[in-house]
Parts: C-alpha cells; structure tokens; sequence
C-alpha cells in the first residue's frame, strides 16, 4: 500500500513540475508592445501567479511526504506518534498530523 502512495506521490510531482516549468516558461516569453494585448497579458498573468503559487506550494508539501516516506515517518503524527488513520491519508496524502493533532 506504501509504494502505492509514494507512486502517487512521484507522478504528482512530476505532473506539478511540468505545470510549473510551463508557467515559468510563460512568464521568460515576454511581453507584446500593444497596450491592449498587455492588459489580458496582465490578467492572464495574475491567473498564472495564482496557479504558479499553488502549485509550487503543493510540490513544497509532496517533497516534505516524500521525505517522511523516505525516513520511514510517512502515516505517522508529527506530533504525537500515533499512526495516521489510512482513510485521512487517501483523502489528504500530505498530511503529517493525526486527526487529533490536527484540531
Ligand atoms: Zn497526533
């Protein structure tokens, strides 16, 4: 069940990678001359910030996962040591606190 996770773990992370490295690459390309174009540039822009954050702080929790996985801490509380109720962990894979802690 384990390798399960950090399988899915792995594919998120490479799958958030690429949308970020696509918003990065956006961003180098540029802006056009015309004033018009650089307002829906700039609306455009503030939606990809948005994704751009996100995404990055989703990949910032997934490595943290990966390394918990990595120490043999994953499905354990951070902060009490009980082991996390497996349903929590499939509906939130990066947590690290018990449903306890969490409150
Ligand atoms: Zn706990």
């Amino acid at each position: 069940m384990n390798n399960v996770i950090l399988n899915n773990l792995f594919e998120k992370k490479v799958e958030l990678q690429q949308r970020v490295d696509a918003i990065e690459a956006d961003f180098k390309k540029g802006r056009s001359a015309d004033f018009s174009e650089q307002t829906t540039e700039n609306e455009n822009n503030e939606v990809l910030n948005e994704i751009h954050h996100e995404a990055k702080l989703e990949l910032g929790l997934i490595n943290h996962a990966i390394a918990r996985f990595e120490n043999d801490e994953y499905g354990i509380c951070s902060q009490c040591t009980e082991a996390i109720n497996p349903d929590r962990l499939k509906v939130l894979p990066y947590i690290d606190t018990c449903i306890n802690c969490a409150k």
